[in-house]
């Protein structure tokens, strides 16, 4: 067997010899000094301890110092408390008659506030791009990230919580900056009125597409409506010398898509419900998607020309749903249409305009363009085309950009007409061309510079974004809540509830409801019947629920799209099992449910004794296979007589991971000195499951 000298391994983990003795000693393991020898178990014994302690000083630093990823910059002074504060401190002065020293008191309270110490960071910044921003040398930063039991090399990458947790080490506030922000720092310009931006969202059927048609059709004069060949994700109208611009994304998917990705598109929904149907799932679904984005709604009652149109009972269902109309004295505009007859569309138009001039919507218009992607698609002549929707600033023909982790120069911009276009400004959608590959819906595109800036800045957001996705994984899980209710950075429980029924539903709502306690509640983002679907899933994400289905699971896609996203989607079939879940995730008192499966079986036939090492139990597999690191159950006469891990497994002298059946091996275990012959060992792999899993 490979033994090594104390200082040598040392050395290979980064440690001084009387480090690895102290923790030699820590771990029972007795040698005379640097000079004495370890076995590959020792070394083994000691690397785990060391990882060992890395996560667990890690987990206690990330908690202790943990914050939500947000610009986190020191309160401003307030100068009125600075006043407040200078006033009081004179009226003592007084009362104590020593006016002398008024100067100097107010100058030292005023100082006494903490100086503000900023480093600016980027998500994934490397070890040496951190140290550069600290203006310290790179050795102060791995060493800080050694003293936190983090070992790290010159360009591995942080993540935010491990930079905030370092920036806090050397007593620095942090500043989250894209990539972006780094180098074109954002500009003060002015800003000025820009066109709202609608999404029209509703039940299927209830005549969505069809009062886009009558908006169109108001719009374009019938000689130009031939024109348009292909329908754009995005277009404008013209009315009364104001524009609109629409978005058509079919689906409530891509809205909520594109909020997951960041871009927030829309500034109103309008809702259309129809009057003969009412408020349907999808409706709930919409309203619940508009409210997470915080857009405000505007109800459109539409196919009021249907002889069942009931439009009474389509407010009270949506006061119901929580949208108070005006007329019920909400704040919600309604506006009663057919979409099919063309009636009402104008009065459709005009609250649009009353709602956008509430919202006072402005944009800078004198500055380099930034927008976000509606669509992309390969087009066989064009190459990649994009639908960009600009938001700021006047987007234009050669301008180099990036969006996403691509960039190119703008070759030509088309209107939805598909005339050319020299440039656009704010609110305006049109069809670039000149990327270098397809970017997705709801990325940010924003123009740079010149091109080698955009290539640049590209190259660096693959980069980011291949460490992401090496790192993203179970963003949102109960326990992954639980920790955070623990730690006190979240105090609610964010659900989607789903179920088979209407009436489970609302049981399984009323019996969450009554959960929420003094410090944690139980809110419940959306719910609905059916199975869990992408629109869930999304939804989950963009809010930090998790999905929780009561007699449904989750269809295929949402199956995969709660894989790629993160989100946990958690099944039930009886009440009381979901709330004891989540209470006990609320009271932080919820075990990840640990399930054991029998991978094998084993027969000890010899033992054999090692001097320094202990026993080896000479095994036939006869089931199945041995893995090393499986739990052992070591079964005499048919009694368990005890519970232990398989340490080290060996083929002749190879040391081996597994083993299988027919064959022969040697299986230490990590309490394993009084096996017999004759003893079976039934061994297991251990796994986390869901609660899915479980049941
Ligand atoms: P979407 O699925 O929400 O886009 O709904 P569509 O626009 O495709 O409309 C579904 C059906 O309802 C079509 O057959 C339309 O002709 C019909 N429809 C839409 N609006 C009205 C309306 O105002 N009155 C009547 N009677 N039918 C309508």
């Amino acid at each position: 067997m490979l033994k090594k000298k104390v200082h040598k391994v040392a050395k290979d983990l980064g440690l001084s010899s009387a480090a690895l003795l102290k923790l030699l000693k820590e771990l029972d393991i007795i040698v005379k000094s640097h000079m004495s020898t370890l076995s590959e178990e020792e070394i083994k014994k000691v690397r785990q301890k060391i990882s060992e302690d890395k996560k667990r000083v890690k987990k206690e630093f990330t908690r202790r110092y943990k914050r939500p990823k947000v610009k986190i910059i020191r309160k401003k002074i307030d100068p009125e408390a600075i006043k407040e504060k200078i006033k009081s401190t004179l009226a003592k002065l007084e009362k104590k008659e020593i006016k002398k020293h008024y100067k100097r008191e107010i100058r030292v309270n005023v100082e006494e506030k903490p100086s503000e110490k900023i480093v600016e960071v980027v998500d994934f910044m490397t070890v040496a791009e951190f140290a550069q921003a600290l203006k310290l040398p790179t050795s102060d930063v791995i060493k800080k990230c050694l003293d936190l039991g983090l070992m790290v090399s010159l360009n591995q990458r942080l993540d935010l919580d491990t930079l905030t947790v370092l920036s806090d080490e050397f007593g620095y506030d942090v500043k989250v900056m894209s990539i972006e922000d780094q180098i074109a720092p954002d500009v003060e310009v002015e800003e000025h009125e820009r066109p709202p931006v609608v999404t029209i969202m509703g039940h299927v059927d209830h005549g969505k597409t069809t009062l886009l048609d009558a908006i169109t059709k108001l719009r374009i004069v019938e000689e130009e409506y031939g024109k348009i060949t292909q329908r754009m994700a995005a277009y404008q109208i013209e009315y009364h010398d104001k524009i609109i611009t629409f978005l058509d994304t079919p689906g409530h998917e891509a809205f909520t898509a594109m909020r997951a990705r960041g871009a927030q598109v829309t500034d109103i929904v309008i809702l259309v419900v129809a009057a003969d149907d009412g408020v349907m799932p999808q409706t709930v679904e919409a309203i619940d998607h508009a409210r997470a984005a915080n857009v405000p709604i505007i109800v459109c009652i539409n196919k009021i020309d249907l002889p069942g149109a009931n439009i009474n009972r389509v407010k009270t269902q949506l006061a119901k749903a929580n949208v108070v109309i005006e007329d019920f004295g909400g704040k919600s505009i309604c506006v009663e249409t057919s979409a099919l007859k063309g009636v009402g569309i104008s009065d459709l138009l005009d609250a649009v305009f009353v709602k956008a001039e509430e919202l006072n919507l402005t944009a800078p218009f004198d500055k380099n363009a930034k927008g976000v992607v509606i669509e992309a698609r390969l087009d066989r002549g064009k190459g990649n085309v994009s639908t960009i929707l600009v938001q700021e600033g006047k987007l234009k023909k050669g301008d180099p950009f990036v969006c996403g982790a691509h960039f190119g120069r703008v070759r030509e911009i088309f209107d939805e007409k598909v005339n050319k276009l020299t440039d656009a400004g704010p609110s305006t959608p049109v069809l670039v061309l000149g990327f270098s590959g397809l970017p997705q819906a709801g990325e940010v595109f924003f123009v740079v510079n010149n091109e080698r800036q955009a290539r640049e800045i590209a190259a660096k957001r693959q980069l980011v974004e291949r460490t992401r996705k090496l790192k993203a994984k179970s963003k949102v899980t109960l326990l992954d809540l639980q920790e955070k209710i623990k730690a006190g950075e979240t105090k609610e429980l964010k659900l989607i509830l789903k179920a088979d029924a209407a009436g489970s539903v609302e049981a399984l709502d009323e019996k969450l409801n009554e959960l929420s306690m003094e410090d944690v509640g139980v809110k419940v983002v959306h719910k609905g019947v059916g199975k869990i679907n992408v629109s869930d899933v999304l939804l989950a994400e963009v809010t930090g629920a998790i999905c929780v289905g009561f007699h449904v699971g989750p269809d295929t896609n949402a199956f995969d799209a709660a894989e790629r996203e993160g989100v946990e989607i958690r099944t039930y079939r009886l009440i009381y099992e979901a709330l004891d879940d989540l209470r006990s995730a609320m009271l932080g008192m919820l075990e990840p449910i640990i399930t054991e499966i029998l991978i094998g079986e084993a027969e000890v036939r010899e033992i054999f004794t090692i001097p320094k090492f202990g026993s080896i139990a000479g095994c036939y597999i006869k089931d199945g296979k041995v893995l090393r690191g499986a739990v052992a159950r070591v079964k005499r006469e048919g009694k368990e007589i005890l519970v232990s891990k398989v340490t080290s497994l060996k083929r002749f002298k190879e040391d081996v991971k597994e083993v299988l059946a027919g064959y022969e091996c040697g299986i230490g275990l990590e309490q394993g000195s009084d096996l017999q012959q004759g003893d079976t060992i039934q061994l297991y792999k251990v796994e986390e499951a869901t609660a899915e899993d479980g049941k």
